[in-house]
Protein backbone atom coordinates (compact mmCIF):
# COMPACT_ATOMS: atom_id res chain seq x y z
CA UNK A 1 0.00 0.00 0.00
CA UNK A 2 1.30 3.32 -0.56
CA UNK A 3 1.20 5.85 1.95
CA UNK A 4 -0.72 9.28 0.85
CA UNK A 5 -0.43 12.14 2.37
CA UNK A 6 -3.52 13.76 4.09
CA UNK A 7 -5.84 16.69 2.89
CA UNK A 8 -4.62 19.28 4.64
CA UNK A 9 -0.80 18.94 4.06
CA UNK A 10 -2.20 18.51 0.28
CA UNK A 11 -3.58 22.29 0.87
CA UNK A 12 -0.84 23.71 2.03
CA UNK A 13 2.45 25.27 0.02
CA UNK A 14 5.62 25.83 1.76
CA UNK A 15 6.81 29.34 2.53
CA UNK A 16 8.72 30.86 -0.18
CA UNK A 17 11.54 32.79 1.21
CA UNK A 18 13.98 34.67 -0.89
CA UNK A 19 16.92 32.53 -1.41
CA UNK A 20 19.81 33.05 -3.04
CA UNK A 21 23.16 35.34 -2.76
CA UNK A 22 22.48 39.28 -2.93
CA UNK A 23 25.16 41.72 -2.00
CA UNK A 24 22.03 43.96 -0.52
CA UNK A 25 19.37 42.27 1.25
CA UNK A 26 16.63 44.50 2.07
CA UNK A 27 13.81 41.23 1.69
CA UNK A 28 13.09 40.67 5.45
CA UNK A 29 12.83 43.34 7.66
CA UNK A 30 16.08 42.66 9.74
CA UNK A 31 18.12 44.94 11.47
CA UNK A 32 21.32 46.20 9.28
CA UNK A 33 22.81 46.94 12.87
CA UNK A 34 25.44 44.11 14.13
CA UNK A 35 26.86 43.79 17.35
CA UNK A 36 29.83 45.77 17.72
CA UNK A 37 33.48 43.78 18.82
CA UNK A 38 32.91 44.88 22.73
CA UNK A 39 29.15 42.92 22.80
CA UNK A 40 30.59 40.49 20.49
CA UNK A 41 32.81 39.30 22.83
CA UNK A 42 30.16 39.31 25.48
CA UNK A 43 27.74 37.45 23.61
CA UNK A 44 30.66 34.44 23.00
CA UNK A 45 30.94 34.54 26.59
CA UNK A 46 27.12 34.05 27.33
CA UNK A 47 27.02 31.51 24.61
CA UNK A 48 29.96 29.43 26.02
CA UNK A 49 28.20 29.94 29.66
CA UNK A 50 25.26 27.19 28.11
CA UNK A 51 25.58 24.13 30.07
CA UNK A 52 25.58 21.98 26.68
CA UNK A 53 25.23 18.41 28.40
CA UNK A 54 21.98 19.87 29.77
CA UNK A 55 18.57 20.71 28.94
CA UNK A 56 16.90 24.25 28.73
CA UNK A 57 15.62 26.07 31.28
CA UNK A 58 11.55 24.78 30.15
CA UNK A 59 10.50 28.75 31.06
CA UNK A 60 13.50 30.73 30.17
CA UNK A 61 13.00 32.34 33.47
CA UNK A 62 15.84 34.54 33.49
CA UNK A 63 15.44 35.38 29.61
CA UNK A 64 11.82 36.28 30.26
CA UNK A 65 13.17 38.06 33.38
CA UNK A 66 15.38 40.49 31.39
CA UNK A 67 12.16 41.44 28.61
CA UNK A 68 9.97 41.78 31.32
CA UNK A 69 13.06 44.57 32.35
CA UNK A 70 13.44 45.58 29.25
CA UNK A 71 9.47 46.89 28.82
CA UNK A 72 8.32 47.37 32.69
CA UNK A 73 5.78 44.28 32.46
CA UNK A 74 5.78 41.61 35.06
CA UNK A 75 7.62 38.32 33.93
CA UNK A 76 5.11 35.84 35.10
CA UNK A 77 3.12 37.28 32.44
CA UNK A 78 5.58 36.54 29.95
CA UNK A 79 6.51 33.35 27.81
CA UNK A 80 9.32 32.78 25.98
CA UNK A 81 9.11 31.10 22.21
CA UNK A 82 11.47 30.25 19.49
CA UNK A 83 10.42 32.90 17.15
CA UNK A 84 7.40 34.35 17.40
CA UNK A 85 6.00 32.37 14.49
CA UNK A 86 6.79 29.54 16.95
CA UNK A 87 3.94 31.44 19.40
CA UNK A 88 1.69 31.62 16.82
CA UNK A 89 1.50 27.93 15.67
CA UNK A 90 1.63 26.90 19.59
CA UNK A 91 -1.21 29.75 20.18
CA UNK A 92 -3.83 28.60 17.13
CA UNK A 93 -3.28 25.04 18.30
CA UNK A 94 -4.20 25.59 21.56
CA UNK A 95 -6.94 27.79 22.01
CA UNK A 96 -8.65 26.09 18.12
CA UNK A 97 -10.46 23.05 17.14
CA UNK A 98 -10.74 21.83 14.04
CA UNK A 99 -13.48 23.95 12.15
CA UNK A 100 -13.59 26.86 14.19
CA UNK A 101 -13.09 30.38 12.59
CA UNK A 102 -10.37 32.76 13.07
CA UNK A 103 -10.03 36.86 11.43
CA UNK A 104 -7.10 38.53 10.03
CA UNK A 105 -7.05 41.62 8.12
CA UNK A 106 -5.69 41.98 4.95
CA UNK A 107 -3.10 42.96 3.75
CA UNK A 108 -1.41 41.23 6.79
CA UNK A 109 1.22 38.70 7.89
CA UNK A 110 1.07 35.89 5.30
CA UNK A 111 1.79 33.26 7.98
CA UNK A 112 -1.34 34.05 10.11
CA UNK A 113 -3.03 32.13 7.48
CA UNK A 114 -0.66 29.41 7.08
CA UNK A 115 -1.17 28.43 10.73
CA UNK A 116 -4.75 28.77 10.71
CA UNK A 117 -4.89 26.37 8.07
CA UNK A 118 -3.02 23.66 9.49
CA UNK A 119 -5.18 23.88 12.68
CA UNK A 120 -8.04 23.04 9.66
CA UNK A 121 -9.68 26.40 10.77
CA UNK A 122 -11.17 28.90 8.16
CA UNK A 123 -9.66 31.92 7.78
CA UNK A 124 -11.78 35.01 7.25
CA UNK A 125 -10.45 38.26 6.29
CA UNK A 126 -11.50 41.85 6.65
CA UNK A 127 -10.27 44.21 3.70
CA UNK A 128 -8.13 47.51 4.89
CA UNK A 129 -9.39 50.95 3.48
CA UNK A 130 -7.43 52.27 0.99
CA UNK A 131 -5.08 54.10 2.90
CA UNK A 132 -4.27 50.62 4.89
CA UNK A 133 -6.28 52.04 8.16
CA UNK A 134 -8.96 49.89 9.61
CA UNK A 135 -12.68 49.96 9.84
CA UNK A 136 -12.92 48.33 13.67
CA UNK A 137 -16.66 48.47 13.63
CA UNK A 138 -16.45 46.11 10.60
CA UNK A 139 -13.87 44.48 12.11
CA UNK A 140 -15.91 43.53 15.29
CA UNK A 141 -19.13 43.12 13.17
CA UNK A 142 -17.71 40.36 10.73
CA UNK A 143 -15.93 38.69 14.13
CA UNK A 144 -19.32 38.88 15.97
CA UNK A 145 -21.50 37.51 13.16
CA UNK A 146 -19.66 34.80 12.39
CA UNK A 147 -18.69 33.70 15.72
CA UNK A 148 -15.07 33.84 15.08
CA UNK A 149 -13.01 32.26 17.93
CA UNK A 150 -9.26 34.07 17.37
CA UNK A 151 -8.23 37.57 15.71
CA UNK A 152 -5.01 37.77 14.70
CA UNK A 153 -3.04 41.03 13.31
CA UNK A 154 0.24 42.75 13.08
CA UNK A 155 0.14 46.49 14.78
CA UNK A 156 2.48 48.28 13.11
CA UNK A 157 1.24 46.25 9.87
CA UNK A 158 3.62 44.00 7.93
CA UNK A 159 3.82 44.73 4.78
CA UNK A 160 1.78 48.02 5.07
CA UNK A 161 4.27 49.74 7.57
CA UNK A 162 0.90 51.53 9.24
CA UNK A 163 0.14 51.42 12.62
CA UNK A 164 -2.85 51.70 14.20
CA UNK A 165 -3.67 53.93 17.50
CA UNK A 166 -3.97 52.04 20.63
CA UNK A 167 -7.67 53.56 21.24
CA UNK A 168 -8.88 52.07 18.32
CA UNK A 169 -7.28 48.49 19.05
CA UNK A 170 -9.12 48.71 22.77
CA UNK A 171 -12.25 49.73 21.14
CA UNK A 172 -11.86 46.14 19.01
CA UNK A 173 -10.75 44.34 21.77
CA UNK A 174 -13.99 45.19 24.27
CA UNK A 175 -16.41 45.09 20.82
CA UNK A 176 -15.50 41.06 20.25
CA UNK A 177 -15.99 37.90 21.83
CA UNK A 178 -12.84 36.20 20.73
CA UNK A 179 -8.97 35.92 21.53
CA UNK A 180 -7.26 39.14 20.11
CA UNK A 181 -4.12 37.92 19.34
CA UNK A 182 -2.10 41.03 18.51
CA UNK A 183 1.57 40.91 16.90
CA UNK A 184 3.67 43.72 18.13
CA UNK A 185 6.71 42.86 15.81
CA UNK A 186 7.20 46.72 14.75
CA UNK A 187 6.03 48.16 17.81
CA UNK A 188 9.30 49.22 18.66
CA UNK A 189 9.65 51.64 16.19
CA UNK A 190 6.51 53.54 17.40
CA UNK A 191 4.85 53.91 20.57
CA UNK A 192 1.15 52.66 20.47
CA UNK A 193 1.56 49.35 22.41
CA UNK A 194 -0.75 47.48 25.01
CA UNK A 195 2.31 45.76 26.81
CA UNK A 196 1.28 47.31 30.02
CA UNK A 197 -2.59 46.13 29.54
CA UNK A 198 -2.42 43.26 29.21
CA UNK A 199 -4.29 42.35 32.47
CA UNK A 200 -7.30 44.40 31.42
CA UNK A 201 -8.52 42.15 28.97
CA UNK A 202 -9.94 38.06 29.05
CA UNK A 203 -8.85 37.74 25.31
CA UNK A 204 -5.56 39.45 24.30
CA UNK A 205 -2.47 37.98 23.87
CA UNK A 206 0.31 40.11 22.68
CA UNK A 207 3.56 38.95 21.03
CA UNK A 208 6.52 40.81 20.69
CA UNK A 209 10.00 39.61 18.68
CA UNK A 210 13.73 40.35 19.10
CA UNK A 211 14.26 39.46 15.23
CA UNK A 212 13.39 43.20 14.44
CA UNK A 213 14.28 46.15 16.43
CA UNK A 214 16.88 44.34 18.29
CA UNK A 215 18.89 42.53 15.59
CA UNK A 216 18.51 39.22 16.66
CA UNK A 217 16.74 37.13 14.03
CA UNK A 218 19.38 34.53 13.97
CA UNK A 219 18.72 33.64 17.87
CA UNK A 220 15.26 32.80 17.27
CA UNK A 221 13.52 34.69 20.08
CA UNK A 222 9.71 35.52 20.08
CA UNK A 223 7.49 36.67 23.56
CA UNK A 224 4.11 36.27 24.65
CA UNK A 225 2.62 38.50 27.16
CA UNK A 226 -0.94 37.84 28.28
CA UNK A 227 -2.94 37.20 31.62
CA UNK A 228 -2.61 34.58 33.89
CA UNK A 229 -4.96 32.35 32.34
CA UNK A 230 -4.29 32.75 28.74
CA UNK A 231 -0.12 32.41 30.34
CA UNK A 232 -1.38 28.85 31.60
CA UNK A 233 -2.47 28.05 28.71
CA UNK A 234 -0.16 28.97 26.48
CA UNK A 235 2.54 27.28 28.98
CA UNK A 236 1.05 24.33 28.80
CA UNK A 237 0.80 23.35 25.16
CA UNK A 238 4.30 24.48 24.11
CA UNK A 239 7.07 22.00 23.75
CA UNK A 240 8.82 22.03 27.33
CA UNK A 241 12.63 22.99 25.86
CA UNK A 242 11.22 25.03 22.97
CA UNK A 243 14.17 27.90 23.70
CA UNK A 244 17.97 26.63 23.58
CA UNK A 245 20.14 27.47 26.21
CA UNK A 246 22.32 29.15 23.67
CA UNK A 247 19.61 31.32 22.93
CA UNK A 248 18.00 32.23 26.17
CA UNK A 249 21.53 33.22 27.73
CA UNK A 250 22.57 35.37 24.82
CA UNK A 251 18.59 36.84 24.85
CA UNK A 252 18.98 37.76 28.40
CA UNK A 253 22.44 39.19 27.96
CA UNK A 254 20.84 41.51 24.73
CA UNK A 255 17.94 42.21 26.78
CA UNK A 256 19.52 43.53 29.52
CA UNK A 257 22.05 46.14 26.86
CA UNK A 258 18.80 48.57 27.38
CA UNK A 259 21.23 51.73 25.84
CA UNK A 260 22.31 49.66 22.88
CA UNK A 261 18.98 48.40 22.17
CA UNK A 262 17.61 52.55 22.49
CA UNK A 263 20.63 53.36 20.33
CA UNK A 264 19.92 50.58 17.80
CA UNK A 265 16.03 51.62 17.49
CA UNK A 266 17.22 54.67 17.12
CA UNK A 267 19.48 54.14 14.14
CA UNK A 268 16.59 52.34 12.76
CA UNK A 269 14.29 55.05 12.76
CA UNK A 270 16.27 57.53 11.45
CA UNK A 271 17.35 55.44 8.73
CA UNK A 272 13.64 54.19 7.72
CA UNK A 273 13.41 58.14 7.91
CA UNK A 274 15.79 58.64 5.24
CA UNK A 275 14.75 56.27 3.21
CA UNK A 276 11.00 57.26 3.08
CA UNK A 277 12.50 60.76 2.06
CA UNK A 278 14.33 59.07 -0.53
CA UNK A 279 11.20 57.43 -1.85
CA UNK A 280 9.18 61.29 -1.37
CA UNK A 281 12.10 62.71 -3.12
CA UNK A 282 11.41 59.97 -6.03
CA UNK A 283 7.60 60.31 -6.32
CA UNK A 284 8.19 64.33 -6.39
CA UNK A 285 10.89 64.15 -9.42
CA UNK A 286 9.23 61.39 -11.55
CA UNK A 287 5.10 62.14 -11.09
CA UNK A 288 2.49 59.73 -11.27
CA UNK A 289 3.05 55.94 -10.57
CA UNK A 290 4.88 55.81 -7.40
CA UNK A 291 3.43 56.55 -4.15
CA UNK A 292 5.10 55.57 -0.87
CA UNK A 293 2.95 55.07 2.48
CA UNK A 294 4.14 56.96 5.55
CA UNK A 295 5.73 54.11 7.85
CA UNK A 296 5.86 53.55 11.20
CA UNK A 297 7.84 50.77 10.95
CA UNK A 298 11.67 49.85 9.58
CA UNK A 299 10.46 49.52 6.47
CA UNK A 300 8.99 51.33 3.49
CA UNK A 301 5.96 50.47 1.90
CA UNK A 302 5.58 51.27 -1.78
CA UNK A 303 3.26 51.57 -5.00
CA UNK A 304 4.89 51.28 -8.19
CA UNK A 305 3.20 51.13 -11.59
CA UNK A 306 5.92 48.97 -12.81
CA UNK A 307 6.94 47.67 -9.68
CA UNK A 308 7.58 43.94 -11.58
CA UNK A 309 10.37 45.35 -13.50
CA UNK A 310 11.76 47.41 -10.64
CA UNK A 311 11.91 44.32 -8.57
CA UNK A 312 13.76 42.63 -11.36
CA UNK A 313 15.93 45.41 -11.99
CA UNK A 314 17.24 45.63 -8.54
CA UNK A 315 17.73 41.83 -8.55
CA UNK A 316 19.64 42.13 -11.33
CA UNK A 317 21.85 44.47 -9.23
CA UNK A 318 22.55 42.36 -6.49
CA UNK A 319 19.49 44.27 -4.60
CA UNK A 320 16.47 42.45 -3.05
CA UNK A 321 13.34 43.65 -1.60
CA UNK A 322 9.98 41.93 -1.50
CA UNK A 323 6.97 42.15 -4.35
CA UNK A 324 3.27 42.16 -3.13
CA UNK A 325 1.54 43.18 -6.46
CA UNK A 326 1.76 46.14 -7.35
CA UNK A 327 3.99 46.87 -4.17
CA UNK A 328 6.94 46.81 -3.19
CA UNK A 329 8.24 46.15 0.42
CA UNK A 330 11.76 47.58 0.88
CA UNK A 331 13.44 47.25 4.90
CA UNK A 332 15.52 49.86 5.64
CA UNK A 333 19.24 49.63 5.94
CA UNK A 334 22.44 51.27 6.37
CA UNK A 335 23.21 54.53 4.74
CA UNK A 336 25.29 52.52 2.48
CA UNK A 337 22.36 50.63 1.47
CA UNK A 338 19.32 53.11 1.45
CA UNK A 339 21.81 54.92 -1.35
CA UNK A 340 22.32 51.99 -3.27
CA UNK A 341 18.37 50.78 -3.55
CA UNK A 342 17.19 54.51 -3.84
CA UNK A 343 19.87 55.25 -7.16
CA UNK A 344 19.38 52.19 -8.78
CA UNK A 345 15.07 52.96 -8.54
CA UNK A 346 16.34 55.93 -9.74
CA UNK A 347 18.38 54.77 -12.53
CA UNK A 348 15.85 52.49 -13.56
CA UNK A 349 13.34 55.06 -13.60
CA UNK A 350 15.24 57.48 -16.16
CA UNK A 351 15.90 54.91 -18.04
CA UNK A 352 11.80 54.58 -18.83
CA UNK A 353 11.43 57.73 -19.56
C1 LIG B 1 8.98 39.07 11.29
C2 LIG B 1 7.62 38.90 11.83
C3 LIG B 1 7.33 37.89 12.76
C4 LIG B 1 8.30 36.77 13.02
O1 LIG B 1 9.15 37.01 14.05
P1 LIG B 1 10.11 35.86 14.55
O2 LIG B 1 10.23 36.16 16.00
O3 LIG B 1 11.39 36.06 13.82
O4 LIG B 1 9.50 34.53 14.28
C5 LIG B 1 6.07 37.84 13.30
N1 LIG B 1 5.12 38.73 12.95
C6 LIG B 1 5.37 39.69 12.05
C7 LIG B 1 4.27 40.61 11.68
C8 LIG B 1 6.61 39.79 11.45
O5 LIG B 1 6.82 40.70 10.51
Amino acid sequence: MAFELNEKILKLSPYDPICGDYAIRLDANESYITPNEELTGKIKEAAVGAAFNRYPDPLAAELCRAFAGFYGVDYNFVTAFNGSDESISVIMNAFLQKGDRVLTLTPDFSMYKFYSGIVECECLSVEKNKDFTFDTDKIIKTANENKVRLIIFSNPCNPTSVGCKAEEIRRLINGVGALVVLDEAYMDFWNESLIKEFNDYDNLIILRTLSKAFGMAALRLGFCVANQALTNAVRSVKSPYNVNAVSQNIGKLILSEKDYLKDCIEKIIKSRNALYSGMKKLEKDFGGGIYTVAPDTNFVYTEFDKSCRIFEYLKKNGIIVRHFGSYLRITAGSDYENGKVLSKIREYLKSEV
